[in-house]
């Protein structure tokens, strides 16, 4: 098999928040991520999943710098982000852009469609006018919408529609990664379908690699090569899709994996009810952070955090690993 090139690739990424306790008390941090690893090669979509809080939109927000991680390494395709002067950081942003979760909210309705494609090319290319709206329109026709909609606004459109504008605007600029924020988890289940083939088929055109957020397995199953479930900012269980859904190793994922209907063969003989809430970032359980909450936790895991191994083709973090076949 040909090796594909590394796109994207972040080792120990941190971002830790201040957050102010009151008026007599020091403010505490927050570690929203803790030392996130991964490789995501061209053409290949690596889904993040978890509850919300689990620290995958803060992910999605550090590796495209929208808020900088306070610590680790970020390469965009294969270049270091940090030590960059202004010039050359602008033109590494250009190849990973992102497509957020609202395609209400995400798109400027004071302007066209036209205006809104065209708009990384006035801030990011010497395009000119002319050049600027043939491009809109080849985009347009990419994603599956008519060039005569090329002066609409966006209240115009349709749910699904929106988000194949803003599908279309992240891809402008020619990026080879899109980090996509539950990109369908506002749109109907009807329209859900319709956009993950066409960011399957826009994938497979232009080799994109996809950074997939999501708390919906069902979607992931659909979409991902690899998977990586999160838990209060770290990864807890990372590797290949097939080897994460039919032999889930770490009992979070399980967790996860039984109460989505229709994701595993076995999920009613495997059924656990998930105990509690997820606990405050700002404090964490000592040991391990799933152990308030685990079915199988046992005296050392309140005590030594389990550290992310190697077992079974994936990595997970759990002391009892082995034992949950
Ligand atoms: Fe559960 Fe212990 Fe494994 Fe944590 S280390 S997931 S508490 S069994």
């Amino acid at each position: 098999m040909t090796e594909r090139p590394v796109v994207l690739e972040a080792v120990g990424l941190e971002k830790r928040y201040n957050v102010p306790r009151g008026l007599f008390r020091a403010s505490a941090t927050v570690r929203a991520l803790d030392g996130v690893s991964f490789r995501l090669e061209a053409g290949r979509t690596l889904a993040v999943v978890g509850e919300s809080g689990c620290g995958k939109s803060t992910l999605a927000r550090s590796v495209t710098l929208i808020e900088p991680p306070s610590a680790g390494r970020l390469l965009y395709d294969g270049r270091e982000v940090a030590g960059r002067s202004r010039a050359e950081l602008k033109e590494l942003r250009r190849t990973v852009q992102m497509v957020f979760q609202n395609p209400f909210g995400s798109l400027n309705p004071r302007k066209t469609v036209g205006a809104i494609l065209s708009e990384p090319l006035v801030i990011n290319t010497g395009a000119g006018r002319a050049e600027r709206r043939e491009r809109a329109l080849a985009m347009m026709a990419k994603v599956g919408l008519r060039s005569d909609q090329i002066d609409r606004y966006p209240h115009m459109f349709s749910g699904g529609q929106r988000q194949r504008i803003a599908i279309a605007r992240a891809l402008m600029l020619n990026p080879r990664v899109v980090v996509a924020d539950e990109p369908v988890s506002a749109l109907d289940i009807s329209i859900q379908a319709q956009v993950l083939n066409l960011m399957m088929d826009l994938q497979e055109e232009l080799d994109l690699a996809y950074l997939f957020i999501s708390h919906d397995l069902s979607v992931v199953r659909h979409i991902a090569d690899a998977v990586m479930v999160m838990y209060l900012g770290r990864p807890v269980e990372h590797g290949p899709k097939e080897v994460i859904f039919d032999r889930p190793r770490h009992p979070y994922t399980r967790i996860l994996l039984a109460a989505t209907p229709r994701v595993r063969a076995d999920e009613r003989a495997e059924r656990i009810v998930p105990k509690g809430e997820l606990p405050s970032p700002l404090a964490p359980p000592p040991g391990c952070p799933f152990h308030r909450r685990c079915p199988h936790a046992r005296d050392v895991c309140a005590v030594d955090v389990p550290p992310l191994r190697e077992v079974d083709g994936r990595q997970v973090a759990c002391h009892f690993a082995e034992e949950m076949a």
